[in-house]
């Protein structure tokens, strides 16, 4: 027996839906696979930026790590910006100076 985390009801161990509030006990783990924090780096590697989501409205993270992450993660995306900007200016003004 184990107890429910939704009604503290006493509960079968191997229980999918509790029977007394009907809540299902996997719902965290399995439907929120993307709330993983592996998931999330990988969303912030591939998507930059439009990971916040992920970010925001996880449930694993405190307020204070959210706000910290938030601001490393916007840190190095414009530092990225930056250089990207500057490697494209670079490069516009080499051929300018081959065609010119
Ligand atoms: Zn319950």
């Amino acid at each position: 027996m184990k107890k429910c985390p939704f009604c503290a009801e006493d509960i079968q161990e191997e229980a999918v839906k509790c029977r007394y509030c009907g809540e299902f006990l996997n719902k965290s783990s399995n439907a929120q696979w993307y709330f993983k924090t592996n998931w999330v780096i990988i969303g912030f590697l591939c998507a930059g930026p439009l990971a916040f989501p992920l970010l925001w409205f996880n449930p694993r993270y405190s307020k204070r790590n959210k706000i910290i992450t938030t601001v490393i993660v916007s840190i190095i995306t414009y530092y990225f910006t930056v250089v990207t900007i500057q490697s494209v200016k670079t490069i516009l003004n080499h051929y300018d100076q081959l065609f010119l």
